[in-house]
């Protein structure tokens, strides 16, 4: 065998394309895929030794550099249709935070320092005053996610103790969050009660014991039982509650600040949890609220303190650039502009007729043989309101292997996310974002050309 063909990594570095890689990934990731595209080459020389040359080992590393990079975190269309969509980011973040957050992460700031005293200051004090005049919420404390801020709550509030906790809410998020597990791990006991499919608040009662710490509401976010049950209302639940002089904590995972009944969705604002008796509220930044990945525990001053004191706290606590977020998402829903400004809310408002606009523009250069514009349904996502569809407006592809133009559009310059449905590719208009649009129409144009047309 001749392995004379085979360039050198000298010779690959003197390479002008070689070069242009280096420059662009650095030579070390450079000298690291020529070596193991070189031995690919070696092993399996027999295959490729017919067309053996510079240009093709460079090729190989190309290739090779492009996937390895297609790794880092990027931005991707997200046209599958689910607007929180856990895989994606979630919560697309409002332009006006991101630039707050922009401009706070390079300078110094006053995380913990106090302007007015020019003593040390705590991290939450402007958040914990927002979330006290959008909730009525005494106190609250920001931790990593939903999941921490319910591990924090048990492990502060019910270690060593029983929360009393409905057969039909023991429920698993996604991702390993159990609530049985998170209970396991905060050192809790969990003491079910009632059925699967109904319990009542004297179920609860009869519970009640000198080792109960809480009593517990988990909302079922990624399920719903239909037909024949009942659930004890939170009305019911605290005043058991207090009668017994134990907190009351709801998980309300999407945790919502206004009310969704303008788009038919009926789902419980965090205002009325606390009004109607919840001593301790749990919720996700990055679901409804439309803001950066965190969790927020809200609630009664006593009891936050105790949250804030306990030792997981420091492990649990967010940085900045979250904080920062977090804050100035608040802000839009003080100055009660979400609906302009949360990309969630602005999504869920938008008209059909725009999105319609939106697939004509999109479609117009193409032929009409391969793509149709059709109605559908969207989702919230992100473990809500699992079965609450949303008109939408989507292009659906005539193409029968709707798989091999996913993965066509995933390796895109910018990335793009579809959904399958029925063995049909369908690009669903609900969250794309007007900048985008002639991207697409230039994307589709470009699977036409190198896909469809060649059928
Ligand atoms: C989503 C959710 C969680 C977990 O929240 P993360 O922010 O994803 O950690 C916990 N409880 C409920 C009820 C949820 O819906």
């Amino acid at each position: 065998m001749d392995y004379s063909k085979i360039p050198s990594v000298t010779n690959l570095l003197k390479d002008l394309k070689g070069k242009e890689l280096v420059s662009k990934y650095g030579r070390k990731a450079f000298l690291d895929t020529s070596k193991k595209v070189l031995d690919l080459v070696r092993k399996d020389f027999a295959s490729y030794h017919q067309d053996i040359d510079e240009e093709m080992v460079i090729g190989l590393i190309s290739k090779s550099l492009k996937e390895s990079k297609q790794k880092d975190l990027q931005k991707v269309i997200n046209l599958t249709g689910t607007i929180l969509h856990t895989n994606l980011g979630r919560a697309p973040l409002p332009k006006s935070v991101a630039e707050k957050v922009k401009d706070l992460s390079i300078p110094y700031c006053n995380i913990e320092f106090d302007l007015s005293t020019g003593k040390r200051g705590k991290r939450t004090t402007s958040i914990e005053e927002k979330f006290r005049q959008l909730t009525k919420a005494q106190d609250c404390v920001v931790v990593n996610n939903n999941a921490a801020a319910v591990l924090l709550t048990l492990s502060a509030l019910t270690h060593g103790k029983e929360v009393i906790l409905s057969r039909g809410q023991l429920v698993e998020i996604g991702g390993s969050f159990r609530i049985p597990e998170v209970m396991e791990q905060s050192g809790s006991i969990l003491k079910e009660v009632g059925t699967t499919n109904k319990a009542y608040v004297e179920d609860y009662q009869r519970c009640i014991s000198e080792n109960t710490g809480a009593l517990m509401r988990v909302h079922p976010s990624n399920f719903r039982v239909v037909g024949f049950s009942h659930e004890a209302s939170l009305t019911e639940l605290s005043q058991l509650a207090k009668s017994h002089n134990l907190p009351l904590i709801d998980d309300l995972g999407s945790g919502t600040l206004i009310n969704l009944e303008r788009w038919g969705i009926s789902e419980p604002t965090v205002l009325e949890s606390i009004q109607q008796g919840a001593d301790i509220v749990t919720l996700s930044g990055d679901k409804l609220l439309g803001g950066p990945q965190c969790g927020i525990v809200l609630g009664k001053k006593d009891l936050i303190a105790k949250l804030k004191k306990h030792p997981l706290m420091r492990a649990l606590r967010c940085d900045k650039l979250v904080l920062s977020a977090l804050e100035s998402t608040l802000d839009i829903y003080i100055k009660d502009r979400y609906l302009e400004e949360i990309p969630l809310y602005y999504f869920l408002d938008r008209k059909l007729d725009t999105l319609n606009q939106y697939a004509d523009d999109i479609t117009s250069k193409l032929n009409p043989k391969f793509y149709e514009v059709v109605r559908d349904h969207s989702y919230i996502g992100g473990g809500a309101l699992p079965v609450h569809q949303l008109e939408t407006v989507a292009i659906k592809v005539n193409y029968n292997k709707p798989q091999r133009l996913a993965n066509w559009l995933r390796k895109q310059e910018v990335p793009v996310v579809g959904r399958i449905q029925n063995e049909r590719l369908y690009l669903d208009l609900k969250t794309v974002y007007e900048d985008d649009i002639s991207y697409l129409a230039k994307v589709l144009r470009r699977l036409e050309e190198e896909i469809l047309d060649g059928e």
